[in-house]
């Protein structure tokens, strides 16, 4: 098992980083384990929408760091929400966050 976000490496039967707290996977491949969707969501509220209709759908996600630095760093000095989705799920996902954005 392995972290996608630390790539901390734990044995089978560990389901959760104890580092960064999210679900392990069986394994990585790299650039395809998940993809970034960047939304235009940006407010608190919509945020939090999104975020219970992904976990609804049972599809893992993280968010991208979001502190100022990793903002500047990434170019998203709005703030933009970004999460990472595994790739098999990257549909269904967009799907569920463009109409958190159409909502607003
Ligand atoms: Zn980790």
């Amino acid at each position: 098992m392995v972290c996608p976000q630390c790539r901390a490496q734990y044995r089978e039967g560990v389901v959760v980083c104890s580092d960064c707290h999210v679900p392990l996977m069986d394994r990585l491949d790299e650039d395809d384990v998940d993809v970034l969707l960047q939304t235009g969501i940006y407010n608190p509220i919509a945020i939090g929408l999104a975020a219970s209709l992904l976990q609804e759908a049972g599809i893992p996600f993280f968010v991208v760091d979001q502190n100022p630095t990793a903002q500047q760093e990434s170019g998203n000095v709005f703030g933009w929400w970004s999460v990472r989705v595994p790739k098999e799920r990257e549909a269904e996902a967009r799907e569920i966050l463009q109409n958190v954005e159409d909502s607003k």
